[in-house]
């Protein structure tokens, strides 16, 4: 999508903190992090929200979260939260999907 940050982020056009990246999924360092390590972990391809997640494009979302563990692994984590805002009510606003990957400190629940 051509005016998407995120898209922009996944190809190159706008740099970012590089955490991982393969064919189809990008990783980066969240420019705002909100614990001592956090990450956002995006598919290459433009998807919305978990609300445009259909049987035709969950295979990138599965690998998604292989990711999650393998980077996570990578980094020595072995307690950390995913979350995803889906719409501006939960938070959402960069309309991009995107995982939310945060660790380093004690979460609350819930999550406000
Ligand atoms: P959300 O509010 O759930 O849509 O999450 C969007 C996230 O993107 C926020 O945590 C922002 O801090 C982060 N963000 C926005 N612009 C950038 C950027 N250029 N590089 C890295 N993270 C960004
Ligand atoms: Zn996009």
């Amino acid at each position: 999508m051509s005016d998407c940050l995120f898209c922009k982020i996944a190809n190159g056009e706008i740099p970012s903190n590089k955490v991982y990246e393969d064919d189809t999924v990008y990783a980066f360092y969240d420019i705002d992090p909100q614990a001592p390590v956090h990450f956002l972990v995006i598919p290459k391809t433009h998807i919305g929200s978990c609300g445009e997640i259909t049987p035709e494009n969950a295979t990138v979302v599965a690998h998604c979260f292989a990711v999650i563990a393998k980077v996570t692994k990578g980094l020595g984590i072995t307690d950390f939260r995913v979350v995803s805002n889906c719409g501006p009510q939960a938070g959402q606003s960069v309309h991009h999907l995107h995982f939310h990957v945060l660790a380093g400190r004690d979460m609350t629940w819930p999550p406000g």
